[in-house]
């Protein structure tokens, strides 16, 4: 632990840096960032033998490779990686590796970064890393916390970061309610600049958190929490950069002269950008997404539920709900280990020694504004109040049918409380608030696991079951929360991790190899999953043998036959790496293969190893 406060400077605003934050969060984002820090214990690591080399380099080899894309680009636009590796924070983060490392951070951390400021640069550093057959991995902001952060799978691959200069918004339509962007672009951003227009009818869809890419967050499937929330169904057109430097526009963007790219989104023939998320099939370098109309008004409610045995009959009843769409947005069931992990203080100074987690989470709730319970339920109704009023009472109605459930009157908690900031983000404003957590751990950081069910009791149960039972195995507190989509549910769990400590990052890792390998086989397969685990997720998806990674690599081999794109990215690799020992199998504990002996799992952030949920 630090031994006494660390001075702290501001974090850049979106004023003068792409990536920063909005004038109007920037005391929240001050303290975020001082709680972060005065609970950090680790400094920038220092390193050797610099910049790591892409397998296969000698010094001279690359040095060549470089002067040429430095020649190209200029040398203010290329960055070698040979400086010591900084975790940063989240608005403050690294571009060279995962800021949440759960092997050593050396292990996925990149040889340079390159910035393209055009279209014409992408295709120019894509034929350059042809030429010297150099493994890039694109980024737009990097900011994919939870889920490798800018680190390419490929040790010593070069980074292209697309958002430092290439952020403009070129569009935004206020009659069509869409909108055109770059990589650079965050929902900050864009949402600033919404608001500076003007536009008050126009909202936008935001993740929990506002720094993300409207891009990045889109390609790998995340989702926000109003109405639009499903941002790849949200989004019209795309223009891709494929991997040996060709460029397309997708659907209408295909037509000269269109008027009608961000509006319909088919075009005409077969449909693609589905292939350019969650892949290495290409790089995006505008997106089209559709913005919501102001509804008129909006309403966020809140109903805690008393026992842990109630999950099966809330889930129940939200299933015909969310269908038919009186709940209406991508609505949060929080176990209430999350809000306690929400006031943003340190496991330590809130579960006492030797005190069961349950307890402590027990207690400390029953302090807080709503009081004891199990589950939370955050939702928003949209509309004008006749419109609401209607769906609020059907809600309530089917709710409070389950014994001891409650509504909490909103006008009972603070402003500061967790609440208010559902409230935003629910109603299209991001935040930042969603940090707090982290600091339960000191050098907080998390992964998630995020697997897909249906709104139904028994999958919920049995999904958490598997989790708790991994969590208890590793001595780790568990962070559940349901996330409920049109017609599925996606779980997350938020594993909170002190990366210090070796141990901690290694209960982590085998917590998520094991839940996901235990819920695969009931039929639960990951949305979404950290660089690490991908390799192991794709195997999941192995009906008929792995059709359809065959097809996954057809494609690749066919538009990548260099294999230079994010190889392994999404467990995709090419011929030239495809069954060469770089997929990470079950017991590897560092890219380069190194088996991991079952040791010690309890780790000195713990407080005791009985303290279990
Ligand atoms: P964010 O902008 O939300 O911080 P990232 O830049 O971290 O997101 O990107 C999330 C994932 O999507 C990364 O794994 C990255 O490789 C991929 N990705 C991001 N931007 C692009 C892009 N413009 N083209 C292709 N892939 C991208």
């Amino acid at each position: 632990m630090s031994s006494g406060p660390k001075l702290v400077s501001d974090p850049p605003t979106l004023d003068g840096c792409h990536s920063g934050i909005p004038r109007n969060l920037l005391r929240s984002a001050a303290q975020v960032k001082a709680n972060l820090v005065s609970n950090q214990t680790i400094d920038p690591r220092e390193r050797a033998q610099l910049p790591v080399l892409p397998q296969g380099f000698t010094s001279s080899q690359f040095a060549t490779a470089l002067a040429e894309i430095i020649h190209y680009l200029g040398k203010q636009h290329v960055e070698i990686n040979d400086k010591p590796l900084d975790d940063g924070w989240y608005i403050e983060h690294p571009n060279t590796h995962d800021a949440f490392n759960l092997f050593d951070s050396e292990d996925t951390v990149s040889s340079a970064a390159v910035y393209p400021g055009s279209v014409e640069d992408v295709q120019a550093i894509v034929r350059w890393a042809n030429k010297f057959r150099m493994p890039i991995f694109p980024i737009s902001i990097g900011r994919n916390f939870g889920y490798g952060g800018a680190a390419p799978r490929v040790r010593g691959s070069v980074v292209i970061d697309l958002g430092r200069r290439m952020n403009r918004i070129l569009d935004i339509n206020p009659d069509d309610c869409t909108c055109l962007v770059e990589p650079g672009v965050t929902f900050y951003a864009l949402y600033e600049e919404i608001q500076k227009r003007g536009y008050k009818h126009l909202w936008i869809d935001v993740p929990d958190l506002g720094g993300g890419s409207v891009i990045g967050n889109t390609l790998d499937r995340g989702v926000g929490y109003t109405p639009y929330g499903d941002h790849f169904a949200m989004h019209s057109g795309m223009e891709v950069v494929l991997p040996r430097g060709h460029l397309v526009r997708t659907g209408m963007g295909a037509l000269p002269g269109n008027n009608t790219w961000q509006t319909f989104p088919y075009g005409f023939g077969p449909y693609y950008d589905g292939i350019f998320t969650q892949s290495n099939f290409g790089i995006v370098t505008k997106m089209g997404m559709t913005l919501m109309p102001n509804p008129g008004g909006h309403e966020s409610f809140m109903y805690t539920f008393e026992k842990e045995e109630d999950l099966p009959q809330i889930v129940e009843a939200i299933r015909p709900l969310r269908i038919g769409n009186i709940l209406e947005n991508v609505a949060q069931l929080k176990h209430v280990v999350q809000e306690v992990a929400a006031l943003g203080k340190p496991r330590a100074s809130c579960i006492h020694p030797g005190e069961a987690l349950t307890d402590g989470i027990r207690r400390i709730a029953t302090s807080l504004p709503y009081g004891d319970c199990t589950w939370i339920y955050y939702g928003t109704c949209y509309g004008p109040a006749e419109l609401r009023n209607p769906k609020l009472k059907i809600i309530h109605a089917a709710f409070t049918r389950i014994p001891g459930a409650r509504k909490i009157d909103p006008q009972t908690l603070p402003p500061d409380h967790y609440f208010w900031s559902r409230d935003r983000i629910c109603s299209g404003v991001p935040d930042i608030r969603e940090l707090s957590w982290l600091n339960w751990q000191p050098n907080g950081a998390h992964v998630f696991f995020s697997p897909i069910c249906p709104i139904k009791g028994q999958d919920a149960e049995r999904l958490l079951a598997i989790a708790g039972k991994w969590h208890n195995k590793y001595n780790l507190d568990i962070f559940p929360a349901f996330c409920v989509g049109a017609r599925e549910m996606h779980l997350i769990i938020n594993i909170v991790y002190d990366r210090g400590c070796e141990i901690s990052r290694q209960n982590a890792y085998r917590c998520m190899r094991g839940m996901i390998q235990e819920a695969a086989g009931y039929g639960y397969g990951e949305y979404r999953t950290h660089l690490l685990f991908q390799d192991q997720v794709a195997a999941t998806y192995n009906w008929k043998n792995g059709a359809l990674m065959n097809l996954h690599n057809s494609i690749k081999d066919t538009l990548d036959p260099n294999g230079i794109l994010a190889p392994g990215r999404l467990g995709i690799w090419p011929a030239a790496y495809r069954n060469r020992g770089w997929e990470l199998t079950h017991n590897d504990t560092n890219t380069s293969g190194k088996a991991l002996s079952e040791g010690n799992s309890v780790c000195h952030s713990r407080c005791a190893s009985d303290t279990k949920l």
